[in-house]
């Protein structure tokens, strides 16, 4: 019979879709780990992405659930870093348990770095929260900052919700995917998106759901269309509603939006010349 300890290091892969030190050849890679907020459902995580490219990978977004869902395809001990749109916890609360897992790394002696988190300042109190005995590096950014991450650029712009939040855009030289985080349809994330191959977007309200600071599917669709990106991808679902009805919202101005999957990997490339 097989001991209690041996069947939970069965559960832990050893084996990773993500091997160091090449995971991208395309653009850019999206993958979705949660598309749910603001809590998980049964079998769901709430928001998290990989974005990837070459040797740099980026855990965007840190949700309920997403640090289970990352080990199905990679280690964390490869990550580049993590960017979090701001500090609510359906995007930030598994930072909480990935801090302990660098903490036991770094005790073990297998890491020396801590791991870098880029996130807005405030609120102050749940910034704090993510210093936990050196194991995260907590840098803040602000809107109009660009970064230079190994092969992928990112630039932030300020979104539009209850506590400061960034839209940001990620750029290889090849290709450009923009997220908007959590806001409400803004001019400065539309002048982001304008042209960006690709958007990756929050579809939080319906007309039978809504939210403050956020996007309404069908406002989503219009605005999709003005800024002619090339490919629309809605995500941030409120768990309990129905996905298909925001979707049917969103085409009505947008009949190409997709769907964000979870474990789904899109691969970003250069939209169409129109
Ligand atoms: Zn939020
Ligand atoms: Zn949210």
């Amino acid at each position: 019979m097989r001991s209690l300890e041996e069947n939970a290091f069965s559960e832990h892969n050893t084996s990773f879709e993500y091997e160091f030190p090449c995971w991208g050849e395309y653009a850019i890679e999206l993958r979705v780990l949660g598309r749910y907020s603001p809590y998980p459902p049964a079998k769901g995580a709430c928001v998290s992405y990989l974005v990837c490219r070459g040797d740099t990978l980026i855990l965007t977004e840190c949700g309920s659930g997403a640090v289970s869902r990352l080990q199905e395809v990679a280690d964390w001990r490869n990550l580049t870093c993590v960017i979090l749109s701001h500090l609510h916890a359906d995007h930030m609360s598994d930072m909480l348990v990935l801090r302990y897992a660098v903490h036991i790394d770094m005790r073990n002696g297998l890491r020396k770095q801590p791991l870098r988190v880029y996130c807005p300042q405030e609120p102050v109190a749940q910034r704090e929260l993510l210093d936990y005995k050196g194991a995260l590096e907590v840098v803040p950014v602000s809107a109009g900052e660009r970064l230079s991450l190994g092969d992928i650029d990112v630039e932030f712009c300020p979104a539009v919700h209850p506590i400061p939040c960034l839209s940001m855009k990620f750029s290889t030289g090849k290709s450009t995917l923009v997220y908007s985080g959590d806001t409400e349809p803004n001019s400065d994330l539309e002048s982001l998106a304008r042209d960006a191959d690709t958007l990756l977007c929050e579809a939080t309200c319906t007309s039978t759901y809504s939210a403050p600071g956020h996007f309404l599917c069908e406002e989503l669709g219009r605005f999709a269309k003005r800024a002619r990106v090339g490919r629309l991808i809605a995500t941030h679902f409120a768990t309990g509603e129905d996905v298909a009805q925001a979707m049917r919202e969103i085409r009505l101005h947008y009949p190409d939006a997709e769907e964000a999957q979870e474990r789904r990997v899109y691969k970003i490339s250069r939209k169409p010349d129109s």
